[in-house]
């Protein structure tokens, strides 16, 4: 294994491993491992834990609050740990054995050009954005994609994991096995037979997508707890995921409104009416005004979209663009004011125009902090309930539209998870921007909502996670961490401030 020592070594040759795409100044460290086996990471973490050394797990550096970036100690880079090392099926479902560092889209390729025993064609549902993203880093943040509307998150697909703690011992666990007992505890066996018992929080979960703090549930399997821990447990060294048989048919549309309120009433009715639907997208009419200087084909008449796809057969392929057709009219819309259709093509466009979104956002901000280098997006991660989903929408409005600010409201509007994006002028604007990102994540909660339905908490969302479920919840969440992790060296900082842990 390759160990980088000394803060000056890192810095001048590895400097971007400190970072993530979050952009967190990282404090400084001492060593920087490169594992390329379980043993090595044991080794590694085993040294650290004798010597007291903090340790923060790296892995496709793509996470967007902070969670790979290092505030001292050392780091632990698990890229090099990318083979894929079984393709298998277990009764009737085909899975995927990989180490932590596979890259997503490696996965996705191998998978593609797999020929299946049965002459079928299968894939791995979970397409987050960016696919250099990396597994270990998926299962650590419980990541999501477009899709997750019919397919679910990336926990829904993980079968297996083998997990180093910072004691070097290894704990491998299959969906199904470990279940936590009546009075919220498991009971957890490693090394030498000794037992573990843990603790899990009293809190209760909202049941809508959501990616903050560590999943609780009545009589939960002990691999959930794992998933979506954001490296605050056990360093992932072994994925193995459950693949789905490929839809048929998909058609992808991007319909366009001259009205914002058309936009969501056209999605409210074919959330309920389109039954095969796999992704629906929402564009607003602040997407509109960044796309138009990229994109001067868009309909000038219009200001917002929703963009989606559904699978169809011969068979069926009639009654959905009928029921397409109606929802279009009765949203005064057409097929006549709608891009896409059936082939990679058209869906990959459209997934190119979704994707300006950010990149433009991105773009302005760079110019802007020229003038202003204090300033960043504030981007509000919040989903709610459905029944509370418009109160959510007339929120955002009654208090932005007065502002004047510059707001974008975009994506996963099919699991009632837009991103609310503002983005700041100068430095005023920012100050206000964070102040109203506070005020959305209370109206979120209590609305029965999330503060984070996707990114996770990092290092960079511990006060809207302390909304959600008050300090208390965020103290109990670190004494179940201490009970694998009883140095608390293992990604401090991630979910709850560091001063809820062991003093280091
Ligand atoms: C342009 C863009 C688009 C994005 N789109 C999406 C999206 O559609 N859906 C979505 O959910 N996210 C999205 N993200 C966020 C990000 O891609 C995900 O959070 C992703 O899961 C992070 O994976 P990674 O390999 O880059 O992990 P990293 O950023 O390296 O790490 C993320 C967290 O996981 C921990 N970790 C990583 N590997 C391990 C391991 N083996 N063991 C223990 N802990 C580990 C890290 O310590 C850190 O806390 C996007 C980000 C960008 C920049």
């Amino acid at each position: 294994m390759q160990i980088i020592e000394g803060k000056e070594k890192i810095l001048s040759g590895y400097s971007a491993y400190l970072q993530d795409e979050s952009k967190l100044s990282a404090g400084e460290i001492q060593y920087l491992a490169f594992p390329e086996t379980e043993k090595d990471i044991a080794e590694f973490l085993k040294q650290m834990s004798g010597k007291n050394v903090s340790v923060t797990v790296s892995n496709g550096k793509t996470g967007v609050v902070g969670g790979a970036v290092p505030l001292s100690g050392a780091l632990l880079s698990v890229e090099k740990m990318d083979k894929i090392t079984d393709i298998k099926k277990i009764g009737d479902e085909w899975r995927v054995v990989c180490q932590a560092g596979t890259v997503l889209s490696e996965l996705n390729k191998k998978i593609e050009n797999y020929t299946f025993s049965n002459s079928e064609e299968y894939f791995y549902p979970v397409d987050v954005t960016e696919t250099s993203t990396r597994i270990g880093g998926n299962v650590s943040t419980n990541a999501s994609g477009e899709r997750s509307f019919k397919y679910g998150s990336t926990r829904k697909w993980i079968r297996r994991l083998r997990i180093v703690l910072s004691t070097g011992d290894i704990l491998e666990i299959e969906r199904g096995k470990i279940f936590a007992s009546k009075e919220n505890e498991f009971e957890v066996t490693i090394a030498n037979n000794k037992k573990i018992t843990v603790k899990i929080p009293s809190y209760k979960m909202p049941s809508i997508k959501n990616a903050a703090g560590y999943y609780v549930k009545e009589n939960m399997d002990l691999i959930d707890l794992f998933i979506g821990s954001e490296g605050t447990l056990g360093v992932v060294s072994e994925v193995e995921v459950a693949l789905t048989k490929k839809p048929e048919n998909v058609m992808a549309l991007l319909a366009f409104f001259a009205d914002e309120k058309d936009a969501l009433s056209f999605f409210s009715s074919a959330k309920k009416e389109l039954k095969t639907a796999i992704v629906f997208e929402y564009f607003d009419s602040g997407a509109f005004e960044l796309l138009r200087p990229k994109l001067p084909e868009l309909p000038e008449d219009k200001n917002s979209a929703i963009f989606f796809e559904a699978e169809f057969n011969d068979n069926t392929i009639d009654d959905i663009s009928s029921i397409i057709e109606k929802l279009l009219k009765d949203n005064n819309s057409s097929m006549d004011n709608t891009w896409g259709g059936f082939e990679k093509k058209d869906m990959e466009r459209i997934r190119e125009i979704r994707h300006a979104i950010p990149e433009t956002i991105n773009e302005i901000l760079a110019k802007r902090k020229q003038k202003f280098p204090n300033i960043h997006k504030i981007s509000a991660d919040i989903a709610v309930p459905d029944e509370k989903f418009s109160e959510l929408i007339e929120y955002y409005k009654s208090i932005l539209e007065p502002l004047k600010l510059q707001t974008t409201m975009f994506g996963h509007i099919g699991e009632n998870h837009l991103h609310m994006n503002i983005i700041p002028r100068n430095d005023g604007e920012f100050s206000k921007a964070k102040e109203l990102h506070f005020n959305f994540a209370k109206k979120a909660v209590s609305l029965g909502g999330t503060v984070s339905a996707e990114h996770g908490i990092g290092k960079i969302k511990h006060p809207y996670l302390e909304v959600m479920y008050g300090k208390d919840g965020l103290k109990q969440m670190a004494e179940l961490k201490k009970s694998f992790d009883p140095k608390c060296i293992l990604n401090r900082g991630n979910i709850f401030p560091e001063d809820l842990l062991c003093v280091k």
